[in-house]
Order: structure tokens, then C-alpha cells, then sequence
């Protein structure tokens, strides 16, 4: 087998794609510290300025590109990198640095650069930690002007049709533009999972691989590349059998593809009789499309948290209201589960300001409902939104991070108070809307019936259920193998969990990555779980194993798991789980 180049990176999407390489943005020398005597000052703040004025002028050209059919309000992002250009903490700072320490442009934008990745870098939340990636694009951007480079995705310049693009790293406006220009894949050398390249990869359906470090390097124009967006595995020049192996694969990933769109109008019924529902994530108000497409009973979480980024302002309860009300018209009639706020703290996010303290562990800091309770003026226009959507259409609230019944009863009190608000003011609103909490810090699964006796529902959010119970950072590869939804102890509390619902009555999904793996849905199944939510490209595949499966055929074989729970021996566990599986 000869296969030049082997990298693996973060799978961002779920298919396959094979192409020529067109590599882009990667002639970037990185900058070196030119001192500068005091009278070049002014010609170096000169070459600063108009290299941001050409910046400015690209982002606006690539803005006036985008199309409209995009699924994505990219103009958004593309706007909050304009924005970025007048940022004081970067340009101003540049200019500061040039003037004080006496260093050319291209080396003090470096130095600025490198401060601000420091700052994104030692941020625990993800949807933060993203706007290291704005920093990155947005100095790029500039550091390409000042190195003489035209503008780096000219519109017209090439027709990419069917192209792997390779890039150090790829603006979501980038993106976008590619996509627009007929590019089958992208593969970058920087960028995490939940970059907004990655998402709007994801949300473009593009076979995406980002974190490949050095392929630009690696790989000569024109070459042909494999992208599997599934495994997170690219490959360069490969041999024809690796080449027939790939297009094999393409073929199997489009039949199963037309296979489970055969099942989207099926009732979700396990094969004795129970009916599940089955319901989408959304990160964007765009993916409601996809989730009604992929035959989503609904939306059982809608993370809000993309309302608040990339922007430097918070929304008003005007924009939450104009938000909700798009998704809600798209679900037409399909319920919709809000969750509240739940950014990870950081008083250098621009959308938060100066909100709550800094913590020195923000996973266990001021998040999600805390920092709610303890700033109203955040909360209140998010909760009144909600509710004013709620006179629009079937929609629940849902509170994350809940840790005592405290939290759950200062809502309660509060949304009492906002109805009687809005009652005085005239505005229509669901009086009874369902109101619910995500059971994802191990104390809520302790206390899940105290919850399930006040809560419309609940909600078992594995991600970080899994992350505060086992005590491993969610964001960091290096306690990655430890991430395990088998857990004995994880399936002891999401069993509780269940358990709690079932004996008061009050419905329990899951909405973490767990819900969506297809090979947890028997074990689920057989736990009593009755209602799934997630990502929309995963629905289908879920439906199809609960067509398939007989519930009460588990029953008796997840009895005996839970009886071996404390004594199994090491892989005894994935065996049982893998024979629910095979019944
Ligand atoms: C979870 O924690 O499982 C969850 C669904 O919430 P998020 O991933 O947004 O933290
Ligand atoms: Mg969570």
C-alpha cells in the first residue's frame, strides 16, 4: 500500500469524500521580531492600518458573497470578525506594542495574538473557546495583508468542484464561500470539534477533518486525498485498493443513507408495541429543517448558547423572542424544549462582560443556572422570551446545571413572578408551560425524585453527567479514555434517574451523546428510557435499532447486568452490553 500521507485529526462530519487537494492560505510565513528604530513608528502603524482596512474590505466582499439559501446566518460570523477588527484588545493593542516595545507590524500582531490564544486557551467552556478560533482567523486575515497577499478566497478566482481544500485553519466565511464554490471536503491543522468550522461543517454536511497537524506541509497541490469525516483519518495519494476500498465505502454510506430515509415516516415503535419518542438537538435555529427532515418528533434541546456568541452585546428579549418564534414556526406544531442559558463563566467574554467572579474551575464555577439566578437582568429577557414564544406554539423550558432543589424552586418563583408581569402587561403566554430540569451534575441523579416531584420533566444530560461523576474534564484528550457511559456508576444513576421519573409520573429523556450512540440504545431501552434526544444526522440510525428491538426480550438480560454491576470482571460489561445487542 503507498500512501503518502496518513493524518489524523477530529472527525467534524460524518461522511466521506475523495478529490484533488487544493491547498490554500498555507504560504504564510509566521512572523519574526524585527526591531524598528523610533522613526519607523509611523510607517509601521501605516502598513498596520491598511492591512486592516484590506481585511475589512475582504470580509465585507466575501459577506456581499454568501449565499442566501445558506442554511446559517453566517453573515453573523462574518460580522463579529468585522467587528474584531476594531477590537481594542487586538488592533489597539498592535498599535501599542509597535509604538512601546519598537517591533515591526507583522511581529507585534503575533505578539498580541499569542497573548489573546493564552487567554482563549485556558478557558474550560467549549462555545468560549471558540473565540480563540475567531482570534486566529481574524489576525490571519491581517497578517496575509501585511505579508502582500491579495485576497485569500477571491470569489471568482476558481471553481473548486469536488476539491479537498487544506488549510491551516478556515474562517467560517471561508467555509462557507468553498462550499459555495463546489469544494467536496476541507481538512484544517487547527480547530476542535466544536469550532465553528466544525459545526458549520457539520450543519453543511461537508466531510470535514480539522486538527491535522502539519498537513499543509505534507501534502502537494492536486494530490489525491480520502477525507473521512467519520473516523477523523485523511489520506494522501493513496493506492487504487485503497482508493476501491473508499468508493466502496462511499457507495455503503449513500445506500444506507436512502435505506434509513425509507424508515423517516415510521411511527417509532419498538417491535413489542412501546412507543418512543425521539427528538432533536439543535444548536442553530437552521437545524430545525434538518431534525423535521430526519422525522424528529420535536426538539428536546435547543442549547441557546450560540444566541450569545461571537458577538460583544447580550440579546435582547426581543431577539430571544424573534429566535424562538423562527424555530417554532418551522417545528409546525412539534414541540420545542428550551434550555436556558448555559454558558461556562468568563468575565473576558465580551457577551457576558463583567457578569459574576472569575473562577478558578469554571466547570464547577458560576454556570448554566447559577449564573442565571445570580444575575436576573441575563435571565429575565431569556425567560420572558420564552414564555411570550410559548402563546406561539408547543414549548417547555429546561433549566441546566441544576444541583438542589433550591435552584429549581427560585424558577419556579420566578416565572411565577414573569407571568404575573406579562399578565399586566397583555401579553399571551402558556400558563402552563412545562418546566423542566437536565439531570447532569451526579447530585441531581441523588436527588432525581425531590426533582421529578416538582419538575414537568427531566432530562439526563450525559456529557457532563459523565464528566462530574467520573471527574474528567470533558474538553481534555489527554483524560479522553477515561470518558465512559458504561460506567458502572454512571449506569447506577442514570437507572435512578429513570426510576425517580417512572415512580412520580413525570417523563425522562436524555439529550447527552450517549442517547444518540447507536450501541446504548438497547441498554437505554431496556432502562426504561422512553425518550431520546438528539443530533439530527443521528436520528434515523436510533430508529432503526428500536424497530428492531423487542424491550421485553432485554429486560431479563439487563436484570442480570445490574446484578454483575459490582463484581464483573474487566470487559464483562461491554460483552453483556454487546449480546443486547446481537439479540
Ligand atoms: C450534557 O451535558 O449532556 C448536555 C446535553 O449538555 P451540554 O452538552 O450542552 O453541556
Ligand atoms: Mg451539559
Amino acid at each position: 500500500m503507498t500512501i503518502a500521507f496518513q493524518g489524523i485529526g477530529v472527525a467534524a462530519s460524518q461522511s466521506v469524500a475523495i478529490g484533488p487537494a487544493y491547498l490554500t492560505g498555507h504560504g504564510l510565513s509566521s512572523a519574526s521580531p524585527t526591531p524598528i528604530h523610533p522613526e519607523q513608528v509611523g510607517g509601521e502603524l501605516n502598513r498596520l492600518n491598511q492591512a486592516v482596512a484590506a481585511a475589512r474590505r475582504a470580509l465585507k466582499m466575501v459577506r456581499a458573497q454568501v449565499p442566501h439559501a445558506t442554511p446559517l446566518n453566517i453573515a453573523e460570523f462574518i460580522d463579529a470578525h468585522l467587528l474584531m477588527l476594531e477590537d481594542v484588545a487586538l488592533v489597539d493593542e498592535v498599535r501599542k506594542i509597535i509604538r512601546d516595545q519598537l517591533y515591526c507590524a507583522e511581529w507585534a500582531l503575533q505578539m498580541q495574538r499569542d497573548i489573546l490564544v493564552r487567554v482563549f486557551d485556558a478557558m474550560d467552556d467549549p462555545y468560549l473557546r471558540t473565540r480563540r478560533d475567531d482570534v486566529e482567523h481574524v489576525v490571519q486575515q491581517i497578517m496575509s495583508f501585511l505579508q502582500g497577499a491579495q485576497l485569500q478566497f477571491d470569489p471568482d478566482n476558481r471553481d473548486l468542484q469536488g476539491c479537498v481544500v487544506v488549510a491551516r485553519d478556515l474562517t467560517p466565511a471561508d467555509a462557507i464561500v468553498l462550499r459555495h464554490r463546489g469544494a467536496a471536503a476541507f481538512v484544517t491543522e487547527y480547530g476542535g470539534p466544536v469550532s465553528h468550522t466544525a459545526i458549520l461543517a457539520r450543519s453543511l454536511a461537508v466531510p470535514a477533518v480539522v486538527g491535522v497537524h502539519n498537513i499543509t506541509r505534507y501534502v502537494r497541490p492536486g494530490e489525491p486525498l480520502i477525507v473521512d469525516g467519520e473516523t477523523g483519518t485523511v489520506l494522501a495519494d493513496p493506492d487504487t485498493g485503497t482508493l476501491d476500498y473508499y468508493r466502496e465505502r462511499l457507495s455503503a454510506i449513500e445506500a444506507r443513507r436512502q435505506h434509513l430515509h425509507t424508515l423517516v415516516d415510521r411511527p417509532t415503535v419498538s417491535r413489542d408495541g412501546t412507543a418512543i419518542s425521539l427528538l432533536a438537538n439543535l444548536e442553530l435555529p437552521q437545524d430545525a429543517a434538518t431534525a423535521r427532515l430526519n422525522g424528529a418528533a420535536g426538539v428536546g434541546l435547543y442549547r441557546t448558547e450560540f444566541l450569545y456568541m461571537n458577538r460583544d452585546n447580550l440579546p435582547d428579549e426581543e431577539e430571544h423572542l424573534a429566535t424562538y418564534t423562527t424555530i417554532v414556526t418551522a417545528l409546525a406544531g412539534l414541540p420545542l424544549t428550551i434550555r436556558t442559558l448555559d454558558l461556562g463563566l468568563d468575565k473576558r467574554s465580551e457577551a457576558l462582560g463583567d457578569l459574576g467572579p472569575g473562577a478558578s474551575n469554571p466547570a464547577l464555577g458560576l454556570r448554566g443556572i447559577r449564573l442565571c439566578l445570580k444575575e436576573a437582568g441575563l435571565f429575565r429577557p431569556q425567560l420572558r422570551a420564552i414564555l411570550r414564544a410559548s402563546a406561539l406554539g408547543p414549548i417547555r423550558v429546561m433549566l441546566p446545571m441544576v444541583a438542589n432543589v433550591q435552584e429549581v424552586d427560585a424558577v419556579l418563583a420566578l416565572i411565577a413572578q414573569l407571568k404575573e408581569e406579562l399578565t399586566r402587561e397583555g401579553l399571551a403566554f402558556d400558563p402552563r408551560l412545562p418546566v423542566g430540569a437536565m439531570v447532569e451534575v451526579p447530585a441531581a441523579a441523588l436527588i432525581a425524585r425531590s426533582l421529578a416531584r416538582r419538575m414537568d420533566f427531566l432530562s439526563i444530560g450525559t456529557n457532563d453527567l459523565i464528566q462530574y461523576s467520573l471527574a474528567i474534564d470533558r474538553l481534555d484528550d489527554s483524560v479522553s479514555y477515561l470518558f465512559d457511559p458504561t460506567h458502572p456508576a454512571i449506569l447506577r444513576l442514570v437507572r435512578m434517574t429513570i426510576e425517580a421519573g417512572h415512580a412520580l409520573d413525570t417523563p425522562v429523556a436524555m439529550c447527552g451523546e450517549m442517547a444518540g450512540d447507536p450501541r446504548f440504545t438497547r441498554l437505554l431501552l431496556a432502562l426504561g428510557l422512553r425518550h431520546f434526544s438528539i443530533q439530527p444526522g443521528a436520528l434515523l440510525g436510533v430508529k432503526e435499532i428500536i424497530l428492531d428491538t423487542d424491550i421485553g426480550e432485554l429486560e431479563a438480560h439487563t436484570n442480570r447486568l445490574f446484578a454483575r454491576l459490582d463484581d464483573a470482571e474487566p470487559g464483562e460489561l461491554l460483552d453483556a452490553l454487546e449480546a443486547l445487542n446481537r439479540l
